[in-house]
């Protein structure tokens, strides 16, 4: 594929995640505590996180490790951070999560397979095949220094806070409880705060439109679903925190 080709793809990607935002924001993603039995045939929960992320692991591992990008340090670099988070979302998260009994509509788990397919192919085959050139002082410059920052940051609070919410439920319930400690103070999807600071740290110390597209369908995946999580808790518990946001500290 041409890098022609390949831009018009990524910004037609780019389109459509930002035609899906409104709609996303009217019709809460029916998974978890907004799950449906009325959108089709369901799957176990667990299995259907470990189906739907697999492709952005596989289809990324295999493009990067079939291409030239790895005889650069810097590629090296960014798909090591990709693998660690995806080795996460994939295996660990999976078997961490107490959701025994619970289920999502497979629907919803062939949106989400989809959407890794695309954005594991994008970010693949970009730094894997297309291998774009970063200069030897790459490692000085503020963006690599700041991103990787922020992507450390990101990856800490994200684990962080889904193993506050995962030890809710230690004595072997599926219900759900305010979550307390760490950024809970102030909003409540701190994990997924995190997970938008990750992206954007990755966007920036990569500097390059896939993976600026896979920062803006984070945003568009998980804004919505911050603020839908935050009106189910001011809703189902009447001594919820009147002054936490829902995303971003003070803000939102
Ligand atoms: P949630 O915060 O909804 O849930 C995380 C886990 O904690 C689930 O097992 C959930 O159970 C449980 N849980 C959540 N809140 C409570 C509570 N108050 N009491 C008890 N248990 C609770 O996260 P998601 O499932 O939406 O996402 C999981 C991870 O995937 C996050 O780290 C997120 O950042 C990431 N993600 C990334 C996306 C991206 O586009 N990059 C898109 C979507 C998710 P249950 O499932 O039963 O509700």
């Amino acid at each position: 594929m041409t890098l022609y080709t390949f831009n018009i793809l990524v910004l037609v990607w780019i389109g459509f995640a930002i035609i899906l935002f409104p709609v996303i924001l009217k019709i809460p993603a029916p998974y978890g505590r907004h799950s449906r039995t009325n959108w089709g045939p369901m799957i176990n929960n667990k299995l259907g996180w470990f189906l739907m992320e697999a492709p952005a692991l596989l289809v990324f591992g295999f493009l990067v490790v079939t291409g030239k990008g790895f005889e650069q340090q810097a590629i090296l670099i960014f798909s090591f951070l990709w693998i660690m988070h995806y080795f996460n979302r994939v295996i660990i998260f999976p078997l961490r999560i107490r959701t025994k009994g619970k289920k999502m509509p497979v629907v919803i788990m062939v949106f989400a397979l989809f959407f890794n397919l695309v954005n594991g192919f994008i970010n693949g085959y970009w730094f894997g095949h297309l291998a774009p050139e970063y200069p030897v002082n790459w490692f000085f410059d503020f963006r690599f220094l700041g991103g990787l920052s922020l992507f450390i940051t990101g990856f800490i609070l994200n684990q962080y806070h889904d193993k506050i919410l995962i030890n809710l439920r230690k004595n072997s319930t599926t219900g759900y409880k305010i979550p307390e400690g760490g950024l809970f103070k102030y909003i409540s999807c701190p994990n997924f705060m995190g997970e938008i600071l990750e992206w954007f740290g990755f966007a920036l110390m990569t500097w390059c439109l896939p993976t600026l597209s896979f920062f803006l369908w984070t945003m568009v995946n998980l804004i919505p679903r911050a603020l839908d999580h935050h009106s189910w808790y001011l809703k189902t518990f009447a001594d919820y925190p009147k002054n936490r946001k829902a995303l971003f500290p003070f803000v939102l």
